[in-house]
């Protein structure tokens, strides 16, 4: 698959109204609403609702995908808007339609073209190359005068509820200032444009010119750092990770003092966006205080040679994890559960005790952002294995409870993007398995004695023959689970279902 990164479709072809999108990237617009009032600009945020399938929980602006009825770029923008706010411009001034009236033709009878030709582009960007979906989106901005400002005061309640759950007028410096406490998260993009609007500009003409915005524009071939909040980095690294996950992320963690947590990649080339963020720092003078490992699994730690070249600071992991890595480049300190890592900003790490995918593994808790540092617990790209003698599937199953129990505000998986609905996700986890080890006492039951090779096409006989072979590996920590459980036991290789 191309990198999505490579070739952002151009101005012109973007506005053609065929072709307008290709089968690996979809093409999207965005629209950021922009008033004056007498304390200075302020833009309307809105947060996507929890079952969205991109940016679910996210605060973002109105937007949404281009369709073949567009005219052009301008015009899907406004549709997007009146779809999910009813804004519409009529020939003496604007107003807002009700969620239920919001049809094509209401649109199309108002004066929306005029409105259209004051949208100034912001700029483009494309998705980075790890996210699996691939979105190329064109930004606009809109300033509205004075008065229209004053009629959409009550915006927040003319959010489409499909959309979002919550929405408000807010001024960029507060807005940028929630998302450095963690409290909003937002994408690359919209941060740079509120950073210009917080610079003390009104004009949107000021924001970066087209082509200029985003994360992705200038390396394609590599993975690039994001900032998740003030304090936080999240470093994704190709790396020999389980398909479909291609990449594993590193994080930087803490300011002036930090720790960088699962550098996995394997040599320079697929270290290069983690050592280039670490050589920024080292030029400001932040500190490294430590490399903190999750796990000793190998898209994990495949880094810790080449970093040791570059870094003073030693390794912070479990005395399982140490033990099974073996001799090392650098110091090693044990960690324990319940340890605090110390870090200047926003606050330490509390390292959390969950074995079960691994026997030394560790989640790591920032209190003062709720920010839950996953690593291989769970994944929000890719799945995760429980694998015997390692995985243990009762350890696994206390673990993710324990870091339920945490009610996190938002999760990094140590494959995936930034999750901000983590308690949905852990009970995702915590239901997908429990279905599947009913599934496999089912088929033990009308089956056994069985291996778990021979029950692998009867209790996974909704996933794909490819990979059956890895699901015989969490099918067996399942049988091993119920053994314990007493609703099972073993003879040689063989199981057998216990009477109720
Ligand atoms: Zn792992």
């Amino acid at each position: 698959m191309e990198p999505a990164c490579a070739a952002p479709p151009p101005w012109q072809h973007a506005t053609a109204r065929t072709n307008m999108t290709t089968s690996t990237e979809i093409l999207t617009v965005s629209l950021a609403l922009v008033r004056t009032t007498p304390t200075g600009p302020e833009l309307f945020w809105a947060r996507r609702c929890a079952d969205r399938d991109f940016l679910a929980g996210f605060h973002a602006f109105f937007a949404g995908s281009v369709e073949s009825n567009d005219d052009d770029l301008k015009s899907a923008a406004m549709r997007e808007c009146f779809e999910e706010c009813g804004l519409i411009f009529t020939g003496d001034g604007i107003r807002t339609i009700p969620v239920e009236k919001r049809i094509p033709e209401t649109l199309a009878q108002t004066g929306v073209q005029s409105a259209q030709t004051r949208l100034e582009h912001l700029g483009w960007w494309t998705t980075p190359q790890w996210l699996s979906t691939s979105f190329s989106t064109a930004f606009f901005g809109l300033l509205l005068t004075e008065s229209e400002g004053q009629k959409l005061d009550r915006l927040s309640e003319e959010l489409d509820p499909d959309e979002f759950d919550e929405g408000w007028w807010i001024s960029p410096r507060d807005a940028l200032q929630q998302w450095w406490e963690g409290r909003a998260f937002i994408t690359t993009p919209i941060r740079s444009i509120i950073e210009s609007l917080a610079d003390g500009s009104k004009a949107l003409k000021s924001l970066p010119a087209p082509d200029r915005l985003g994360p992705t524009r200038t390396s394609a071939g590599t993975s690039q750092t994001s900032q998740i909040c003030g304090g936080t980095v999240l470093a994704p690294l190709r790396t020999l990770t389980l398909p479909p996950a291609t990449h594993t992320n590193a994080i930087i963690a803490g300011d002036r003092q930090f720790v960088v947590i699962d550098p996995g990649a394997p040599d320079e080339g697929r270290l290069a966006p983690l050592l280039e963020h670490l050589e920024k720092r080292a030029q400001q003078g932040d500190q490294c205080m430590g490399i903190v490992l999750t796990h000793h699994h190998r898209d994990h730690v495949g880094g810790l040679e080449l970093l040791s070249h570059h870094l003073d600071a030693p390794i912070l992991a479990h005395p399982e994890t140490l033990r099974r890595l073996g001799r090392l480049p650098l110091p090693t300190q044990k960690l324990v559960d319940g340890q605090h890592i110390k870090i200047d900003h926003p606050g330490p790490l509390r390292a959390i005790y969950t074995p079960g995918h691994a026997p030394g593994h560790f989640a790591f808790f920032q209190r003062d952002t709720k920010l839950l540092f996953a690593g291989d617990m769970m994944a929000s790209q890719g799945t995760i294995i429980i694998d015997p003698p390692e995985g243990d599937m009762g350890d696994y199953l206390r673990s993710l409870r324990r870091l339920r129990k945490l009610r996190p505000r938002a999760v990094l998986c140590a494959h995936g993007p930034l999750v901000t609905t983590p308690l949905e996700l852990i009970d995702h986890y915590l239901e997908h398995r429990q279905v599947r080890e009913e599934k496999v006492l089912d088929a033990l039951r009308e089956q056994g004695p069985a291996t778990a090779k021979k029950l692998v096409p009867h209790a996974y006989d909704d996933a794909p023959p490819e990979v059956w072979p890895l699901a015989e590996r969490s099918l067996l920590a399942h049988l091993q689970h119920l053994q314990k459980q007493g609703l099972a036991t073993q003879d040689d290789d063989r199981f057998v279902a216990l009477p109720l």
